[in-house]
């Protein structure tokens, strides 16, 4: 059941039963040790957001906690003005996103702390876990959103086992990143996407839960 390099398919992020936010990506490589795929700045994804019925905390991290917490979340288009090349590999606890500014020059090392992918009928599915390591294209690193998933482990939306392997896994690619490891060191800044991708649009189906 593999993809094809150009087939457009969707990166569901599931919290407790729900689509927490849903993203099209463009397929680069299907292989069984690692996932390649293109989302061109301009794609428009659903995120989560606060319901109108209740007032918006006003900021990101507080906005999250409390959706996560409360489970009552809608969703809203965004749209991304980076484009990314996503990095997986199979049972891994984070992507690389190697991200580009619209002239093509490489923006940075995007490290996402999340779930191992899944295979999805539509896609992949995994759940984002808030915590984020930051590498300019030199490899100076630093934390993103770090306080952001301390409050989330004090809260015991994430539980302590939770938050000890995230913390253990971006510590080992911070590792890999200062050692100059895969997939850091392999020339990505150097890959272009195929001119005859389009920007993918959401398949119909983003909303449901993936079986
Ligand atoms: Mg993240």
């Amino acid at each position: 059941m593999g993809w094809r390099p150009g087939d457009v398919v969707v990166h569901q992020e599931v919290w407790r039963d729900r689509i927490w936010a849903a993203r099209p990506l463009v397929v680069v490589e299907d292989s069984p040790d690692r996932m390649l795929f293109w989302l061109p700045a301009g794609t428009r994804r659903k995120v989560p957001m606060t319901p109108p019925h209740r007032d918006d905390p006003g900021n990101r991290t507080a906005r999250i906690i409390e959706l996560l917490e409360r489970g009552d979340w809608i969703h809203v288009d965004h749209v991304g003005d980076l484009s990314c090349l996503w990095i997986l590999r199979p049972g891994e606890w984070h992507a690389t996103w190697v991200s580009f500014r619209p002239s093509g020059e490489q923006f940075a090392f995007y490290v996402n702390l999340q779930r191992p992918f899944r295979r999805t009928a539509l896609g992949i599915e995994s759940m984002d876990l808030m915590l984020d390591v930051v590498a300019t294209p030199d490899r100076i690193w630093s934390w993103k959103d770090d306080d952001e998933f301390e409050r989330i482990l004090q809260r015991g939306i994430f539980d302590a086992d939770l938050g000890r392997r995230v913390r253990s896994e971006a510590l080992d690619v911070i590792g890999r990143l200062e050692r100059n490891e895969p997939p850091f060191g392999e020339g990505w800044h150097r890959w272009r996407p195929d001119p005859a991708w389009p920007v993918p649009v959401l398949p119909s189906g983003w909303a449901d839960l993936p079986r």
